[in-house]
């Protein structure tokens, strides 16, 4: 019982979002604990670069949280902790309820039992489905086409339900395409596999990829491709801090968009990569990638509103510059 009530519990702490989340928290003077089953995070991350304390385990194992929560004093949960492969939720869909919807109420439940009741969570915008007005409020229908989007509509529900029954109080924040870097260099995106535009786009600038696919130049938009809010991740650390914040001040359970509110084409991203490396590499027009609305851009008028949230690096050659000097850093 060694820290104090300032204690945050970050779960996927060692995964892309969570890193720069541990980061931003500790800039802003709280103690961190990482909860991740290194899937797909890294050790090193949290072990060396962050320097924080790394419990490797699972959220589907009640046990070893309840003892996590009995042996550390925590007073919020942050949670980042799902798979994210879309592709992979529609072939798997069991991998994706069991990770994402059983791991997440066992979680949730654990709280409950350690009267623990501050819960932020990493949702998503692919819990609204196909867009009918653009940009997407967060009133918009939420009718997911693939269970990854499903998994995190489910969580919104149980969180609504929780805070009902239990008072455990949660903001969800839906992001939109998060991409970019710590300007420090320190941290950034490392999927294995990729299947990102930005990264895949930087590794093939890098010479490690022959070439990259655009997924379909047909669609109804300006140049055919389709558009993406590319949110830096740095942006979307702090507005975690600021709703975690809230909701230590007594803020009541909410929902926020976490978006860029412009949208880039998949060839504005390929030029801007070109622009920002300098280097010229091969494009190659496909077919579309089934699944992708021509267009996902949101309003994020109520973070601003409610948390204050004021995006710092709106601009696509500042989130692309971040992500590929770490992506030289990295890979180069
Ligand atoms: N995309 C592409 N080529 C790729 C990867 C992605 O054209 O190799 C497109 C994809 O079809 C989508 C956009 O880039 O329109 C962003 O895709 P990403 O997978 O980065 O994020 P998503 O919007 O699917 O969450």
């Amino acid at each position: 019982m060694s820290e104090d009530k300032s204690t945050v519990l970050v779960t996927g702490g060692a995964g892309y979002i969570g890193s720069h989340a541990v980061l931003a928290l500790q800039k802003a003077g709280y103690k961190v604990v990482v909860l991740d089953n290194l899937v797909y995070g890294h050790r090193e991350l949290v072990e060396e670069v962050l320097k924080v304390e790394l419990v490797v385990g699972d959220t589907s194992d009640r046990a070893f949280l309840d003892n996590l929560f009995a042996t550390h004093n925590i007073a919020a949960v942050m949670h980042f902790a799902a798979y994210t492969y879309v592709g992979e939720s529609v072939t798997d869909p069991g991998k994706y309820y069991h990770n994402n919807v059983v791991g997440t109420l066992t979680l949730l439940s654990a709280m409950v039992a350690a009267n623990v009741k501050k819960f932020v969570f990493s949702s998503t915008c692919a819990t609204y489905g196909i867009p009918e007005e653009i940009p997407l409020p967060e009133t918009h229908s939420q009718k997911p086409i693939n269970p990854y989007g499903m998994s995190k509509l489910m969580v919104e529900q149980i969180l609504t339900d929780f805070d009902r029954a239990y008072e455990l109080k949660s903001v969800r924040f839906r992001y939109f395409n998060a991409a970019g870097a710590d300007p420090s260099g320190l941290l950034g995106e490392d999927h294995d596999p990729e299947t990102h535009l930005i990264p895949l786009v930087l590794l093939t600038a890098l010479g490690k990829r022959e070439s990259i696919a655009i997924f379909g130049t047909d669609y109804p938009t300006p140049d055919g491709t389709c558009l993406r809010d590319y949110i830096h991740v740095t942006d979307l650390a702090d507005a975690h801090v600021l709703g975690l914040e809230y909701l230590l001040k007594g803020g009541e359970t909410n929902v926020f968009n976490l978006g860029n509110g412009n949208g880039f084409s998949v060839r504005e991203v390929i030029d801007t990569v070109k622009k920002v490396t300098g280097k010229n590499f091969s494009v190659v027009e496909c077919d579309r990638r089934p699944g992708d609305p021509p267009s996902l851009v949101g309003t994020s008028a109520k973070a601003r509103q409610i948390l204050g949230w004021y995006p710092q690096y709106t601009d696509l050659n500042e989130i692309i510059r971040h992500a590929w000097q770490w992506h030289q850093q990295r890979h180069g």
